[in-house]
């Protein structure tokens, strides 16, 4: 049985000993978000966005210049963090050991930013088990064309197909173009046995309502539909992490909301940096939806 628990009363920001260089560099200038202000967004959203984001491997897509200059997707650990951020070593496929990030305070997320870091991207495992995921996600792509309420429509359709098989999901605002159907697990089984029922799963759906939905990357088979994309559930792989701000026109954050608040929404880019204030009194309200799903296990498929 799955219970719902009341979502942890959220403490105050704790001060943020890490000192932000150049903070009058517009980040976002089409819409004159600074790296100060970035900081400081990440500073107040800390209590709100850690539970999710605090001990997980991290990828970030860092734009020192800005979101219009040159930016990239930076895995390991190149040792210029400072002692904010933690790296694990984690061996890969090809046996090889590399060094991944981790933060767990708020100055871990503003040290990032002083590095030039826009997006925090996470694995689906924590470091203290890394083989065994603690969430499911279905990144919902639509193809140019179709419509926010497609993809709506859609989040809640695979919602309710994962209600059948007893899983409970919520979704999140990719702060992009599309939804993320989250699934809070127990960490339990390893992640072939989770990459294999994501796989099936979504195929599954795809093959019930082909005109409507592909699990297969190619993208000359996705016109039209929408693309489930379950592969952010294999080991190494990433997905955008509640409350990151996306290099995006507009500075948008990627925010969980309720099914109930989904239908009334109109983009999945409807919060931005800038909303800061309004983001964190939602969170501390109501936000940790989800979160606070207990003893979910993957059934057989
Ligand atoms: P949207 O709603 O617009 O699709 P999204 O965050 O879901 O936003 P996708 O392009 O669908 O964006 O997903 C890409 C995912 O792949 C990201 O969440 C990220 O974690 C992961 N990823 C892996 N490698 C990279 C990379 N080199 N650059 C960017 N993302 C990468
Ligand atoms: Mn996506
Ligand atoms: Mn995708």
């Amino acid at each position: 049985e799955v219970v719902v628990e009341t979502p942890e009363p959220i403490a105050e920001a704790p001060p943020v000993s890490i000192k932000v260089s150049s903070r009058e560099r517009l980040l976002f200038p089409d819409s004159q978000v600074t790296k100060g202000d970035l900081a400081d967004y990440y500073a107040a959203m800390a209590p709100v966005m850690l539970p999710w984001t605090a001990r997980r491997p991290i990828s970030l897509v860092r734009c020192p210049q800005g979101r219009a200059k040159r930016c990239f997707f930076q895995k390991h650990d190149a040792g210029s963090f400072g002692d904010h951020v933690h790296h694990v070593d984690v061996t890969e496929k090809d046996g090889s050991v590399e060094p991944y990030l981790w933060v767990d305070d708020a100055d871990g997320l503003v040290a990032c930013v002083q590095m030039g870091t826009i997006e925090f991207h996470g694995w689906g495992s924590r470091i203290d088990a890394l083989e065994k995921p603690d969430r499911l996600v279905f990144d919902l792509d639509p193809d140019e064309g179709l419509d926010f309420a497609d993809t709506k429509k859609a989040a809640e359709h695979i919602s309710g197909q994962l209600a059948e098989i007893g899983l409970t999901s919520f979704p999140m605002l990719s702060g992009g173009k599309g939804v993320h159907v989250v699934v809070p697990l127990t960490p339990d089984a390893e992640w072939p046995v989770v990459k294999d029922f994501a796989d099936r799963f979504a195929r599954a759906v795809a093959a019930a309502e082909p005109d409507r939905y592909v699990a297969v990357m190619t993208k000359a088979k996705r016109k039209g539909k929408i693309f489930i994309d379950y592969l952010r559930n294999q080991r190494g792989a990433t997905a955008i992490m509640p409350y990151s701000a996306r290099a995006r026109a507009g500075a948008p954050v990627a925010v969980p909301v309720s099914w109930s608040e989904l239908r009334e929404i109109e983009t999945a880019a409807r919060w931005r940096v800038t909303d800061r204030d309004e983001l964190l009194a939602r969170a501390t309200s109501r936000a940790l939806v989800g979160w606070g799903v207990k003893d979910q296990v993957l059934p057989d498929l």
